[in-house]
């Protein structure tokens, strides 16, 4: 293959299931980031159906304009798989059938103690001039091949069978092309602020750094800020270390964490160091907050466990909330909150408690109360802190935002940040 150096990529997702309304391309977004680690860019993706004639007009139009385009699905033996021969039309070439490729095919059965069917030496059709692909977890082979310039890449649709081979085979390619230059990445999680806060914080080291080489993602009362830097993995680590350094000055500590999953991975991780534990008691999140401490791996050596007290009885019984204090304030309420992280601590004799109470929505809501009012509270070692707001949105958005709001409480009053 030639020399030139692969800057712009674009990726074609084949297969009429994926214009139906139930199946979404992610191949791409694999290819993608793979891509990016390598200072590759997608400039451009397509999703088309099983027709011959629009994969291969795809694959001509878009290898006139970029560097690279990668072709997933398709591969397969039946008549509706029309990747090998749109690839050959797209070239102008004819396939030719490959004993050696039916060889490994037919190996690949015998491994499973199966005889090959007739219908896939469809798939020891290769395209001539181009590199055929062993597929180390399925039969159908990738193919590799460069013409005018420009890197055709072809997979199999099946995700894991995709990924194998985008790293096996295409990313040396791009490797040993990009003179070890790579695009290296780091998130920072934001917490405490919202989308447009991060941006005028930060807005004025987009020259330095330039704009492409910093997105901003909003979820769920929590902020991405996903940083790039290129050139040798030393130097990009490097040039990395100095953004953390300058977005860190403009963002304080609404930075939670770098690199990590979410609130609760960061909760975890500073609660271990101190060696103390954590109890939860949920109303209207039900168990959403305990599900998210403990989808983090090791978990349990902080999370003592969580009460799921979804009636005014159970936070009486289980969590010791005065019958006095429901009937004066309410379930929803600022005492109420607080009773139930104290007492999630003291049931579970932890040092800290996060007691959760709200109204999800849609209904329940009252002129004084409305939909989205949720207290929250954390008891901890020092007192116990109170918070409360009307969040917008759907009830699983409100869920999902106060679980993480109580986490940054927690977060905050436990490594001494500002409260705000
Ligand atoms: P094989 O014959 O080995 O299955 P193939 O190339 O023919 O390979 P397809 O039949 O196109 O693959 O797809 C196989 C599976 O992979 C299907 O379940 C399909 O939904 C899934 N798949 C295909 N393309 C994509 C994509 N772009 N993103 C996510 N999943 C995909």
């Amino acid at each position: 293959m030639g020399e030139g150096h692969v800057r712009t990529a674009a990726c074609i997702a084949v297969g009429s299931e994926l214009l139906e309304e139930d199946r979404l391309d992610t191949n791409s977004l694999t290819v993608t980031r793979v891509l990016l680690e390598h200072g590759v860019r997608v400039v451009e993706k397509r999703v088309v159906g099983d027709d011959e004639e629009v994969v291969s007009g795809a694959i001509r139009e878009l290898m006139a304009r970029v560097d690279l385009v990668v072709v997933t699905g398709g591969l397969g033996p039946t008549a509706d798989d029309v990747t090998r021969e749109a690839v050959a039309r797209a070239l102008g070439v004819e396939l030719v059938h490959d004993p050696a490729v039916e060889a490994w095919i037919r190996a690949r059965y015998a491994e499973f103690g199966r005889e090959m069917p007739e219908v896939c030496t469809s798939m020891a059709m290769v395209v001539p001039g181009a590199r055929v692909l062993r597929n180390a977890r399925g039969s159908a082979p990738g193919i590799l091949v460069e013409r005018d310039g420009a890197i055709l890449a072809v997979f199999p649709g099946v995700p894991r069978e995709m990924e194998r081979m985008l790293r096996e085979d295409l990313v040396p390619l791009l490797e040993e092309r990009g003179g070890g230059r790579r695009r290296l990445r780091r998130t920072l999680l934001v917490s405490g602020l919202v989308e447009s806060e991060v941006e005028d914080r930060i807005r004025h080291l987009y020259g330095r750094y330039g704009r492409e080489n910093v997105t901003i993602l909003a979820a769920q009362g929590l902020v991405r800020l996903v940083l790039h830097a290129e050139g040798t993995p030393e130097e990009a680590a490097a040039r990395l270390d100095e953004m953390e350094r300058a977005f860190r000055e403009g963002l304080g500590d609404h930075v939670a964490g770098v690199d990590v999953d979410g609130l609760a991975e960061v909760v975890l991780g500073l609660l271990r160091g101190r060696g103390q534990g954590l109890a939860t008691a949920e109303s209207c999140t039900g168990g959403l907050l305990g599900a998210m401490l403990t989808e983090v791996p090791g978990s349990s050596d902080v999370f003592r466990g969580g009460v799921v007290s979804y009636s005014n009885e159970s936070k009486e019984t289980l969590l010791g909330v005065s019958h006095a204090t429901l009937m004066e304030h309410g379930a929803v309420s600022e005492p109420v909150a607080r009773a139930m992280a104290e007492g999630a601590r003291s049931v579970l004799g932890c040092d800290w408690g996060i007691g959760i109470t709200g109204i999800a929505g849609p209904g329940g809501g009252t002129p004084e109360k409305p939909v989205g009012l949720v207290h929250w509270a954390v008891a901890g070692p020092e007192g116990t802190v109170h918070r409360s707001r009307i969040f917008p949105g759907s009830r699983s958005f409100i869920r999902r935002w106060v679980a993480n709001a109580a986490l940054d409480l927690l977060r905050r009053m436990a490594s001494g940040a500002e409260v705000p």
